[in-house]
């Protein structure tokens, strides 16, 4: 079995209340870490890593609302392929969850809601559904994101990109994608001649010209603009010395009576204030230790 099933299987098992269930990640130590993006969802913060049975090192957790891929050059594209390139990531997982709110989401509510923040209509993008990447389906959503990533060119034919749907109720992982099959026709494929504008696929055509060379910061400008700092602060700190040590005397006692006042506000709270209500916590799958 290979990550992924294992994780789904222990999942499974761990649902149907095995309390045994679990993985041993040293048989899957070349397949760790993994990245997981997810929804921004709280309701998921109970979820992971523990229901993919996985220690909390060996799991690089993104978030965005709706766990959206927008393209494949897109800013979460980049984390992906650092996640990959500078983190190790094996494998890739796009986990969405049943219940979105983002899959229920009408562009009427979001304006209204927009409009109870003060943000007025046109100061908002034209196209609301595809600038916030509204979508109806949870699966379907996921399908996208796992095609946007698969054949996105900053993340190469080595890592697997699953789709998984969590049941938000149970905790419970479904298949939606099986990255393993992906790679498996993806390989096949490789074998096959592939004619001059196949090998060109459309979405490479339509991407901007990637320059990683732009991404490096010029280190000697941040040493040189920080030194400029440094010396304007000392020259302002010498002008205002003496009457801001002035200042810090007089403010000192009232800071001293603000600081006891706070004290005396939390002592309250804790003692008056109801307790958060207790979330039932999916059963936790924690890693195995081998004996
Ligand atoms: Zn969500």
């Amino acid at each position: 079995m290979r990550l992924f099933e294992a994780i789904i299987d222990a999942n499974h098992r761990a649902v149907a209340g095995d309390k045994e269930a679990g993985l041993h990640p040293a048989d899957f130590e070349n397949e760790l870490p993994v990245i997981a993006l997810t929804c921004i969802d709280p309701r998921l913060n109970a979820f992971f890593p523990n229901a993919l049975a996985l220690p909390a090192d060996q799991f690089i957790w993104l978030r965005n609302a709706g766990n959206i891929i927008f393209d494949p050059m897109s800013s979460m594209m980049r984390t992906l392929a650092l996640a990959c390139a500078v983190k190790g990531g094996k494998e890739i997982a796009i986990i969405g969850h049943t219940d979105c709110q983002v899959a229920k989401t009408t562009t009427m509510r979001l304006l209204e809601r927009f409009k109870e923040l003060g943000v007025e209509r046109h100061l908002l993008p034209e196209n609301l559904i595809e600038f916030f990447g509204l979508f109806s389906s949870e699966r379907q959503n996921v399908i996208k994101s796992c095609d946007i990533v698969r054949h996105s060119p900053l993340i190469g034919p080595r890592i697997p990109v699953h789709g998984l749907l969590l049941n938000i109720e149970t905790g419970e992982l479904d298949w939606v994608v099986n990255g393993y099959q992906a790679l498996d026709t993806l390989a096949s494929r490789l074998h096959e001649p592939i004619s001059p504008a196949g090998a060109t696929p459309d979405l490479m055509k339509s991407l901007s010209p990637f320059h990683l060379g732009e991404m490096k910061f010029p280190e000697g400008k941040i040493g040189e603009l920080a030194t400029k700092a440094e010396d304007w602060l000392s020259k302002q700190a010498a002008k205002i010395g003496t009457p801001a040590r002035e200042a810090v005397r007089e403010v000192a006692p009232v800071a001293e009576s603000v600081e006891r006042a706070a004290q005396q506000v939390t002592q309250y709270a804790e003692k008056h204030w109801p307790k958060p209500p207790k979330i039932p916590i999916p059963p936790p799958i924690r890693p195995v230790k081998r004996r």
